[in-house]
């Protein structure tokens, strides 16, 4: 554990602290770009790429998981529905939609968020 010096109010506290204990200002990855970001959220954002980028696995892979279950769930509920379409085919259906939208609406907001904080990157990436 190592004692570092907080860029804005120059109070010193240890390296793993989330945030500045005086002012607040949280620590993260300064080497990371929202340029980066931002191309990668829009080219590849269902996919979850900018959460990994950003240090946030676990949701990048929520967002990326809830694509390919939506994605795959139209072909496979499609492929069954010809032997007639019974519930747990519509139940398939109706989930792998619901989780496409939420991915989709995910990576929107995630956008959104983005571009309101284009000038405050400690609020985007992931604390140290
Ligand atoms: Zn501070």
């Amino acid at each position: 554990m190592a004692m570092i010096y907080c860029r804005d109010c120059g109070c010193k506290h240890s390296d793993r602290a989330r945030a500045c204990p005086k002012c607040g200002r949280a620590e993260f990855d300064a080497d990371k770009s929202i340029a980066v970001y931002l191309i990668l959220l829009w080219l590849f954002g269902v996919f979850g790429a900018h959460r990994f980028y950003a240090g946030k696995t676990k949701s990048g892979l929520a967002i990326l998981i809830m694509f390919l279950f939506g994605l795959f769930s139209f072909p496979i509920s499609a492929a069954f529905a010809h032997s007639g379409a019974d519930a747990s085919v519509m139940l398939l259906m109706g989930l792998g939609l619901m989780c496409f939208m939420a991915a989709c609406i995910w990576v929107f907001v995630d956008f959104i968020v983005a571009l309101c904080n284009i000038k405050h990157p400690e609020k985007i990436f992931a604390k140290k």
